[in-house]
């Protein structure tokens, strides 16, 4: 580990002080990704300015919906009684991720900031353009069996492996920022980037730019999210896909579908929520939205896998989340229920 500065600060204007005043200074929240990234000299700030000394964060009522504080543990987010009910795919992403022990340290803000698993970026001996700018993509002409189907470039092929983000970008929530240049809303699909030839930065935050909170707005719709991952627990996913349907008595009026695990960020897929809205929920017409959502799809020599994989998972998210083929359990059971077993438990699109 290299030698860096700590200091923890006191409020926000005075960590985005710090950090804006020192190009290699870097914020750390739960340390939780961080830490790895200092240890295995991916990461090599000349600076930690730590927010645990910021008052602590809450979750309010707000305009009909919630304002989420930037360091509210991923485990009070996902155990709050109303985000349990009222935007469930949250919860059940964030029971998705990591341990409880990691969970109960991270926060809101630092789980969709943490960055890429792909490996070649964690190995320094490897070239990685999101690491080192300039330096080649080893996932290019390597094993890229976990990479971006969606919206890579051939500077890099890197997924966003969040699976909180994947559900907020369903639910169309808000970033709140302060920084040097003042405060700002970003709409959360707009806050991670894809990787274009500039694949190091991950997101439209600019250096010292500090998340305070995060907004799910007003929302009696139902949500799911569901996720594919190599082992029961304690995995990233391979695929996943958040689903969010708001009814007009049996139509839906609208229908939002983020999927996780296949781009540079979570992914939307505009075209299938146009073919949902004002029909009749059936098989037929999810399996038709299903196989729009992968249509323009762009697997790699290894990763091909994840279209018709990703195709089954989102019908399952849909039938799940209208109540057409509900999975057996109450609300936020519906991921344990259907982890392994996913693509086999409906028919295939393909
Ligand atoms: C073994 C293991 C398994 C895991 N499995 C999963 C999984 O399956 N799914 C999943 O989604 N995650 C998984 N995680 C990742 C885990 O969820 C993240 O490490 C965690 O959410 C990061 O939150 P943090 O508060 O600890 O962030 P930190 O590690 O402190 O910071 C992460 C990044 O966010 C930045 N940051 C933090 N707060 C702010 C802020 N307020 N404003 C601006 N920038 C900020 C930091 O500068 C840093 O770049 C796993 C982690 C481990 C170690
Ligand atoms: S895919 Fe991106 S993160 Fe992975 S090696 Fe290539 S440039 Fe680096």
């Amino acid at each position: 580990m290299n030698p860096f500065q700590y200091q923890r600060a006191g409020s926000a204007a005075e960590a985005v002080a710090l950090v804006a005043q020192d190009p290699a200074a870097t914020f750390i929240a739960g340390g939780t990704s961080e830490v790895d990234l200092l240890k295995e000299g991916v990461h090599q700030p000349s600076r930690l300015v730590d927010l645990a000394g910021l008052p602590p964060g809450t979750i309010a009522p707000l305009n009909g919906g919630l304002r989420l504080g930037a360091s509210v543990s991923n485990s009070a987010a996902a155990l709050h009684p109303e985000i349990r009910q009222r935007y469930t795919a949250v919860s059940e992403a964030l029971l998705a991720g990591a341990s409880t022990q990691i969970r109960n340290m991270a926060t809101m803000a630092g789980n969709p900031l943490q960055r890429t698993r792909c490996p070649y970026f964690r190995d320094s001996g490897q070239p990685c353009n999101k690491r080192t700018p300039g330096s080649g993509c080893a996932a290019l002409g390597g094993l890229n069996r976990v990479h971006a189907i969606f919206g890579a470039s051939s500077s890099c092929v890197a997924t966003q492996p969040s699976d909180l983000a994947v559900a907020l970008a369903a639910l169309d929530a808000q970033v709140q920022t302060t920084g040097p240049g003042g405060s700002r809303t970003i709409a959360f699909p707009d806050l991670h980037r894809l990787p274009g030839d500039t694949p190091h930065r991950d997101t439209v935050l600019e250096h010292g730019e500090l998340i305070t909170a995060i907004d799910l707005p007003a929302f009696t719709g139902r949500s799911h999210y569901l996720k594919v991952r190599e082992r029961a627990s304690y995995a990233y996913a391979l695929v996943s896909c958040a689903v969010a349907l708001e009814m007009d008595g049996t139509r839906i009026r609208r229908a939002r579908i983020a999927l996780g695990g296949v781009a540079h960020k979570p992914w939307r897929v505009p075209a299938a929520e146009a073919l949902l809205a004002g029909r009749k929920p059936t098989e037929k017409l999810f399996l038709a939205a299903a196989e729009r959502a992968f249509a323009d799809a762009k697997p790699l020599e290894h990763n091909g896998y994840k279209v018709p994989m990703g195709r089954s998972l989102l019908l399952r998210a849909l039938l799940e989340t209208s109540g057409l083929q509900p999975l057996a359990g109450p609300a936020g059971t519906a991921f344990a229920a259907s982890v392994g077993g996913v693509a086999g438990l409906v028919s295939s699109p393909r």
